[in-house]
């Protein structure tokens, strides 16, 4: 059953809290909704996020010829592209974030938040979608959302997250912008103006105008991301399938409003320049948020986000 992009079975059991501390176990099955990622050990969870550095940290020469044939046909825009030719546009859009801000340097950190990022996605409307989960090492308040699944937060944002239910309703929101694919439809109007010249000059130089084409959608989407932000429409939509989603996933997506206050009592402070400039002001946001939330019902799970997010105390 499928909503408004959201999935709506629930996994029987919830979530069940992990024990964090104990090396070889982790968030096991119940912990994880999607049926085809239960039994996610902590090992398996680990072999994913070394993966997924591996993947990031070098996007753009190990797969260069497969962005430029995507960056190929998004700019052509005659067809809907595939999930592995999205795939490709946010790999380049993900190596140009990451040459922004590096990786943080905290493997349980980059673990957590791909578990806890994974959980919700698996009840989006692409919940089969190869989801990558990463933290960026920087003060700077933001979170960041690539074509495909590539999604970034900052150590700035979680600086200012207080539970798992805040971190689940923050991801939503890059998720929804994932699964809404507002950034590929920003590509997609930008390059209608141009398609025609680009592809005459396209066929006449071969691969060097592709390169550039892998560029030039990269730029459009850092330009998105970081200096004009989506429409307000678009990010409205955001906010809202990404509450539901984490109450989807057993969170209380109340908590979500909790961290736009924060984000409110931060305005003005130069970490929040580009985030400010790309969404609409936290008040706004509150407003249009609050009524979407029904009870208070859901987990918040504050105490196993100070567990994996605070170093162990031993
Ligand atoms: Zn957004």
């Amino acid at each position: 059953m499928e909503r408004n992009g959201i999935r709506r079975e629930r996994p029987s059991s919830g979530l069940r809290p992990p024990s964090p501390r104990t090396r070889g176990e982790g968030l096991q099955t119940s912990a994880v909704a999607s049926p085809a990622r239960r039994g996610m050990t902590l090992a398996a969870a680990l072999l994913f996020t070394v993966s997924a550095h591996a993947q990031l940290g070098d996007l753009w020469n190990k797969h260069k010829d497969k962005i430029t044939k995507g960056a190929k046909v998004a700019q052509s825009a005659t067809r809907e592209l595939t999930e592995a030719e999205e795939a490709d546009i946010g790999r380049v859009v993900a190596a140009r974030i990451l040459q922004t801000y590096p990786l943080a340097k905290n493997d349980r950190l980059q673990q957590y938040v791909t578990l806890v990022g994974n959980t919700v996605a698996a009840y989006s409307a692409r919940p089969t979608l190869e989801w990558h989960f990463a933290v960026l090492e920087t003060d700077v308040v933001n979170a960041f959302s690539c074509p495909g699944g590539f999604i970034f937060i900052t150590t700035g944002a979680l600086e200012q997250i207080e539970s798992e239910a805040e971190l689940a309703g923050v991801l939503g929101h890059e998720i929804a912008h994932a699964t809404q694919k507002h950034i590929l439809k920003e590509v997609k109007r930008a390059n209608t103006i141009s398609a025609a010249q680009d592809l005459a000059a396209t066929t006449a130089s071969g691969s060097f105008l592709t390169d550039e084409l892998g560029e030039k959608i990269s730029n459009l989407a850092y330009e998105k991301l970081f200096t004009t932000g989506l429409s307000r429409r678009d990010e409205e939509e955001a906010d809202r399938i990404g509450v539901e989603l984490a109450a989807a996933a057993g969170y209380r997506a109340a908590e979500f409003v909790r961290f736009l206050g924060a984000l409110e009592a931060l305005e003005g402070e130069a970490q929040m320049r580009v985030l400010t400039a790309t969404h609409p002001g936290a008040a706004d946001r509150k407003k249009y948020v609050q009524p979407l939330i029904g009870d208070k019902s859901g987990e918040v799970l504050a105490e196993r986000w100070s567990a994996w997010t605070q170093p162990a105390s031993e």
